[in-house]
């Protein structure tokens, strides 16, 4: 797509800012920002480059191909990654310096082999299963899989840098689970040191809890969300104390502007159908770019400074707004999905509330085809 035509422009002053202002808030934990599905689409290899600049140590990636995508983009930091398959082949990670997640005697035997292949030490965190009850050794298991890898380490294949968990509902302030993981967690922390586990950094936190929690931080915090400028939930940074800048604006030029009569119908369907002469204007992005379906007839966008709303069924390529029976409004005027609302336009958030979902889904699927320029 011509960026002209539609694009995100990602502002990385505003995620630098993002960074800035999240570390002071956690210090003094360190701060891990998690680079995981394409940046949480805001360009993997930008994003992480702008983190690096700000002094961040630690980048997260969910899957192995996305930290070697890390390293063969020139990434030279730490760099963890948690969810692989039974069949992942774990050497080009070691090879690559990739510290990795393992929450069993089989994932340890694998790095341990992995370690001798390449003649390099793995570096491990050890997952513990605190409640979310994704990956991580159980807590019945957990002592044997600590001790697995203090045998490890011994040997010198492994060196054991963190133990770390994940939260389920950090974002819902007072949800009872919060306490019991943290109890969990420090509990596993306690069995670990007994065994001779002796991490570097231990680090159970996301955005929620790095913004609100500040008993969960322990040595390191796990940062995605907040550091693109999209609240957890809304009103999370707001109860923080702190301001988020939102990274990514999405906008296109109008592809086409006309005229309806009373009674025309609007796209697929004909959900919407004029009840008054209006004119109308064609936006070149669709669900196949990431613009949800589910918004049809419900969501608005930004047109100078005004909002205008999405009539009749968002399409694969393009959707149709109402600018209105005044409307001066030309083909090429731009207008703006999200943003950071300063201009009067929606965010993502909003995008999030219309269609029943988070901002973590607005952004992450924008997709491939719409160009990222960076801002
Ligand atoms: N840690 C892990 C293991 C994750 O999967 C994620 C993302 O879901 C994060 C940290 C970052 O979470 P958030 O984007 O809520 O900060």
């Amino acid at each position: 797509m011509d960026p002209l035509t539609a694009s995100a422009e990602i502002d990385l002053d505003a995620f630098a800012a993002n960074v800035d202002t999240l570390r002071a808030h956690v210090h003094p934990a360190a701060m891990m920002i998690v680079v995981k599905a394409e940046g949480y689409g805001h360009g993997l290899l930008p994003i992480a480059a702008a983190a690096r600049e700000r002094g961040i140590e630690w980048l997260g990636a969910a899957t192995p191909a996305e930290a070697l995508a890390l390293r063969e983009g020139g990434d030279t930091g730490r760099v963890l990654t948690w969810l692989y398959g039974p069949d992942t082949d774990l050497t080009p990670l070691v090879a690559a310096d990739i510290d990795v997640s393992a929450q069993s005697e089989e994932q340890i035997a694998r790095l341990v082999a992995a370690a001798g292949t390449v003649e390099r030490v793995a570096r491990v965190h050890l997952k513990v299963d605190t409640g979310l009850s994704r990956n991580g050794a159980t807590v019945d298991d957990w002592p044997r899989v600590c001790a697995a890898a203090v045998e490890a380490e011994e040997t010198g294949a492994v060196e054991v840098v963190g133990v770390w968990s994940h939260f389920a509902a950090s974002d819902e302030p007072g949800h009872p689970s919060v306490a019991a993981q943290l109890q969990v967690f420090r509990a596993a922390c306690e069995v670990a040191e007994e065994i001779g586990v002796r991490p570097r950094v231990r680090h159970l936190a996301n955005s929620a809890a790095a913004l609100l929690l500040p008993e969960a931080h322990f040595d390191l915090v796990r940062v995605g969300i907040a550091a693109y400028g999209v609240e957890p939930a809304p009103g999370l940074a707001t109860l923080a104390g702190i301001q988020l800048q939102p990274v990514m604006r999405l906008r296109a030029q109008l592809a086409n502007v006309k005229q309806i009569a009373a009674g025309t119908g609007v796209s697929y369907g004909h959900t919407w159908v004029a009840d008054r002469a209006t004119t109308v204007g064609l936006v070149p992005l669709g669900y196949a770019d990431g613009v949800p379906r589910h918004a049809s007839d419900l969501a608005s966008v930004g047109l100078d400074g005004r909002r205008v709303p999405v009539r009749g069924r968002i399409c694969m390529d393009q959707f149709v707004v109402e600018l209105g029976p005044e409307s001066t409004a030309k083909v090429g005027d731009e207008v703006v999905l999200f943003g950071s609302g300063s201009g009067g336009e929606p965010t993502a958030q909003d995008w999030a509330a219309v269609c029943d979902t988070i901002g973590y889904e607005i952004v992450t699927r924008i997709g491939a085809r719409v160009p990222r320029v960076y801002v």
